[in-house]
């Protein structure tokens, strides 16, 4: 029986590289998408023409209806769930906290906060021992914006990430017993697009060098921490975040 994976926004950057190794390692793959069916359709492709099994999900999973009907489509069309890489987010333009309004908060904490809190209930749901389930693993991709505050940039995006590191401590403590690990990456400068979110598409560019390695980092190199984690290799961690900022 192969294992089953949901990658929340598997369509593009950490997601889709996640998507491939995940895929590379044998797991049958939800690619979830909200917006870009290109990127989802162009990565299930690849998967296929490597022999493995991949399926594009698009739904918004800030919401409960977008993520009731991807877990649905993924109990029907994949088989038993047994991992969650809960990867979505967003940012917004770069600017000072006293610029922010109601409304750009509220679009930050419903992507980044309610929907690794939807998807991973309707994980627990299907893979905790309490309902039946055979176990599984959830790994939620934060940010090291969550100990840097992200000053004159993005202090919400930050904060967002801040609930996610307390969410996975939360989490895996509460189903530690019910045969599911929770674990957290939480990622440094990344060659994707989500800086252009912010106004700055060059800022891994930008900031790269300063760093003490000396580079921004590969979604690549996200996905096998992710995938450790995943993994029986990691079977005794739970609670665990890994920072992979190339020492940021
Ligand atoms: P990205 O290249 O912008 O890709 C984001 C993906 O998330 C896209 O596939 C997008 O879908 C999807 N998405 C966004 N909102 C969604 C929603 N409501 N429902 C479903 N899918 C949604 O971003 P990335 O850099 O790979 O970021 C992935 C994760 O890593 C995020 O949580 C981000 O905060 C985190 N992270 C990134 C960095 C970095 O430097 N890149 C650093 C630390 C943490 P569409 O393709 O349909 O638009």
């Amino acid at each position: 029986m192969s294992e089953v994976v949901v990658v929340t926004g598997g369509g593009r950057g950490i997601g889709a590289a996640t998507a491939r190794l995940a895929a590379a390692r044998g797991y049958a793959v939800c690619v979830n998408y909200r917006s870009d069916e290109a990127s989802a359709a162009a990565v299930v492709a690849e998967i296929e023409a490597a022999g493995g099994t991949a399926l594009a999900v698009r739904a918004d999973v800030s919401g409960t209806a977008g993520v009731e009907r991807l877990f649905a489509t993924v109990d029907a069309e994949l088989g038993v769930l047994t991992a969650l890489v809960n990867n979505a987010g967003v940012l917004e333009r770069q600017c000072r906290l006293d610029e922010l309004d109601e409304a750009r908060l509220e679009r930050i904490w419903t992507a980044n906060i309610t929907g690794p809190f939807l998807c991973a209930g309707a994980a627990v749901r299907r893979m905790s021992t309490r309902y039946g389930g055979k176990g599984g693993a959830i790994v939620n991709v934060s940010s090291a914006a969550s100990r840097l505050g992200s000053p004159n940039e993005y202090v919400d995006y930050a904060a967002s990430k801040g609930a996610v590191d307390s969410m996975t401590r939360g989490l895996a403590l509460e189903v530690a017993g019910e045969g599911i690990r929770v674990n957290a990456v939480r990622p440094g400068l990344i060659h994707t697009d989500i800086h252009a979110l912010g106004g700055e598409p060059g800022r891994v560019d930008r900031l790269g060098p300063g760093l003490p390695m000396g580079r921004g980092g590969r979604p690549e190199e996200i996905a096998e921490a992710i995938l450790f984690l995943l993994s029986p290799a990691s079977s005794y961690a739970t609670g665990a975040i890994l920072d992979l900022a190339g020492g940021r």
